[in-house]
């Protein structure tokens, strides 16, 4: 049985443990407690890039060619002449890793088809491990060797000898088979849009949305993984066959706003987060602004971060590109993970403005996605069908982000 004591005999219990934990006898003790991770006011942040010297470039990140051992009818000159035909700028090649011991380098780097004037071709490979799955994007070639060594070290191991090797490394996949089981602390981007089947992807956009709120200023892109060609003069056809009608190189199609040309402007574009994706090379796409002062002058864009004023910003978001003319598009912002507002635009160049206020003090990030008609992409035909109503979607223009975080 229960001896119910008073209450004040409780309370000078409680003191007393208190006192020989040595932890207080000031009953306030609990208010006094300082957090030094607390969110204080962020010092000067880096400058924001120029808004015009620059270049639209459109890519694909995630395909996988005859390196990869479950791939059908997908040389590497077939996805370089296909990505040429429909006016892509850049390709990784992203062929499993495991599939060749970690040794990229002396199989797709070193086919003699991996060349091209037309395309830029990024160096990468598929870190395919117990895991899940993540793509390295890099300018040069790089040890990929040592990535694929440490797939089951620790994660502190990982990222120091990601460090090392100066890659842009991405979360395939976050969600559902494979997901990239690492921690997010070691990542520069995470594929939010795989595949041509948009509705796959809402579990993606949902762990983006945590990382962005959790402070990580990650860069969301997308990629068809396509594994399957079109077969070709002596090339059989397989069960995976149909898949080239449906999924493959631009579906998506992920945009960078470059400083020029060049595959480290690229990579570096990704990092930086000025960055939208599309559902196919030839849907509109979506860019996103903000203007701090309201001078009427657009001041920066997605991917990039400033400090709060306490003052109104004037957003804008419009669609550049092969608009069907006639039609309505659905602008979603999301403020921090959380809906904020939904708009309408017409017109050959559908433009949306709304005003919000970002908090003084702590993290503020806003993104939007767009919805409307689909754009058919002829060489890929199944693909409009599964890409549904989804045009395109933006980074977040983020505000107070921690760069040393
Ligand atoms: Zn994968
Ligand atoms: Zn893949």
């Amino acid at each position: 049985m229960i001896t119910h004591q008073p209450l004040k005999t409780i309370f000078r219990s409680a003191l007393t443990i208190l006192v020989i934990f040595g932890i207080s006898n000031n009953v306030s003790a609990q208010s006094t407690h300082t957090n030094p991770w607390e969110v204080t006011e962020l010092g000067v942040l880096p400058p924001i890039a120029s808004m015009t010297d620059g270049v639209w470039l459109k890519g694909e990140l995630h395909v996988h060619s005859r390196h990869s051992k479950e791939s059908s009818n997908n040389s590497i000159a077939k996805i370089i002449a296909f990505s040429k035909a429909v006016g892509i700028d850049y390709v990784c090649i992203t062929d499993h890793d495991n599939h060749v011991n970690g040794d990229v380098a002396h199989n797709t780097w070193a086919d003699p088809e991996f060349k091209s004037n037309d395309v830029l071709l990024l160096y990468g490979g598929e870190w395919t491990t117990t895991r899940g799955h993540g793509n390295v994007f890099s300018a040069r070639p790089y040890d990929h060797q040592r990535l694929y060594d440490v797939r089951d070290q620790r994660d502190v191991v990982i990222g120091a000898v990601k460090k090392q090797l100066n890659i842009h490394l991405s979360a395939n996949h976050p969600s559902g088979k494979d997901h990239f089981g690492y921690s997010y602390d070691m990542v520069n981007s995470i594929e939010v849009w795989n595949s041509a089947i948009w509705s796959k992807n809402a579990n993606a956009i949902m762990i983006w949305d945590d990382m962005l709120s959790s402070g990580r200023k990650l860069t969301g892109r997308g990629g068809s993984d396509a594994h399957h060609g079109t077969p070709e003069g002596a090339e059989q056809p397989t069960k995976n066959t149909y898949q080239a009608k449906a999924n493959y190189v631009g579906t998506p199609t992920t945009w960078v706003f470059a400083t020029s040309k060049t595959s480290q402007a690229v990579v570096d574009a990704l990092t930086n987060g000025r960055v939208s994706i599309s559902s196919n090379p030839y849907a509109p796409r979506v860019e996103f602004y903000a203007d701090i002062n309201q001078d009427g002058k657009m001041d920066m864009m997605m991917g990039d971060n400033v400090k709060a004023t306490g003052k109104p910003v004037k957003f804008r978001v419009q669609l550049s590109g092969k608009t069907v003319s006639d039609s309505t598009y659905t602008i979603n912002v999301v403020k921090d993970g959380n809906p904020f507002g939904t708009y309408q635009a017409k017109g050959k160049q559908p433009v949306v403005e709304f005003t919000d206020t970002p908090a003084l003090i702590g993290r503020t990030y806003y993104r939007v996605t767009v919805e409307g008609p689909s754009t058919p992409y002829p060489q890929v035909p199944l693909s409009e069908k599964l890409s549904g109503n989804m045009v395109g979607l933006s980074n977040p223009i983020f505000f107070n982000f921690d760069p040393n975080f």
